[in-house]
C-alpha cells in the first residue's frame, strides 16, 4: 500500500472519529431541551389532575346544594298538603311532591357518578404525582451525564484534532487539499478499497486505466466516477 493512502487512512479514520463526536455533541442540547419538557409536561400533568379534582368537587357541592333546595320545597309542599282541605289542590301538591322526589332521586344518582368519578381523578392525581417524582429524580443525573459526555466528547475532538494535525503535516498539500474536498462529502469513503474493479466508494466499475494505477502503487489514483481514492486490497 503507499504510504501516503496509508497515512490518508488513518487521517481518515480521525476525521470519522471527530465527525461522529461532533455529531452527537449536536444533539446535546435537544436531549437537555427533551429532559425539560418531559418535566414540564409531568408538571402540567399534575397542575390539570388537581384542577380536575376541584371542579369535581364543585360540581358535587352544586349537586348538593341544589337536591338540599329541592327537599326544602318537598317539605313546604308537604306541609301545604298537609293543611289544606281541597281534594283536588291536595292531589296537585302530591304530583308537585313526586315530581319533585324524582328531581332529587335524580341527583343522587348524579352525586354517585360524580363521586365515583372523583375515585379516578385521585388515582389519576397519585399516578401524576409518581410520574413527576420520578422525572425529578431521574433528571439530575441525566443531566450530569450530558454534562459529562459533553465535556468527554470536547476533550476527545481536541486530541483528535491534534493528532491529525501531526497526521497531515507528512502528506503532500494538493493531496490534502483534494483529500479535504472529497471527505466534506463522502465522508469515511473518501479512502476506499477498489474490489473486483469496482470502487468501494460509489460501487461504480472503475475504467482499466484506473484498476492498473491503482494496482501498480506507483502514485495516488482516484476513482474517475466519485473521485475517490483508491488502494487495491
Ligand atoms: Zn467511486
Amino acid at each position: 500500500m503507499l504510504p501516503q493512502i496509508e497515512a490518508l487512512l488513518v487521517i481518515q479514520d480521525r476525521d470519522h472519529q471527530i465527525l461522529t463526536l461532533n455529531n452527537e455533541l449536536e444533539k446535546i442540547p435537544r436531549d437537555a431541551a427533551a429532559i425539560k419538557t418531559r418535566l414540564t409536561e409531568a408538571q402540567s400533568s399534575l397542575t390539570s389532575a388537581r384542577q380536575n379534582i376541584q371542579q369535581n368537587e364543585l360540581t358535587i357541592k352544586k349537586i348538593e346544594l341544589d337536591r338540599q333546595t329541592r327537599k326544602n320545597t318537598i317539605e313546604r309542599l308537604t306541609t301545604q298538603q298537609f293543611e289544606t282541605k281541597k281534594n283536588d289542590e291536595f292531589a296537585a301538591l302530591g304530583a308537585e311532591i313526586i315530581r319533585y322526589q324524582d328531581m332529587v332521586d335524580e341527583l343522587e344518582t348524579q352525586t354517585l357518578e360524580f363521586m365515583e368519578k372523583s375515585d379516578n381523578l385521585n388515582l389519576t392525581l397519585k399516578d401524576a404525582e409518581a410520574k413527576l417524582n420520578i422525572i425529578k429524580e431521574g433528571m439530575a443525573d441525566e443531566v450530569k451525564a450530558l454534562t459529562e459526555k459533553k465535556k468527554n466528547h470536547s476533550a476527545r475532538i481536541e486530541e483528535l484534532k491534534q493528532e491529525r494535525t501531526i497526521l497531515a503535516k507528512d502528506i503532500e498539500q494538493s493531496t490534502l487539499a483534494t483529500y479535504n474536498r472529497i471527505f466534506a462529502k463522502k465522508g469515511k469513503a473518501t479512502v476506499s478499497p477498489l474490489r473486483e474493479n469496482t470502487c468501494g466508494g460509489c460501487h461504480m466499475k472503475v475504467i482499466s486505466d484506473t484498476i492498473s494505477k491503482t494496482i501498480e502503487e506507483k502514485e495516488l489514483s482516484q476513482c474517475e466516477n466519485c473521485a475517490c481514492f483508491l488502494y487495491s486490497v
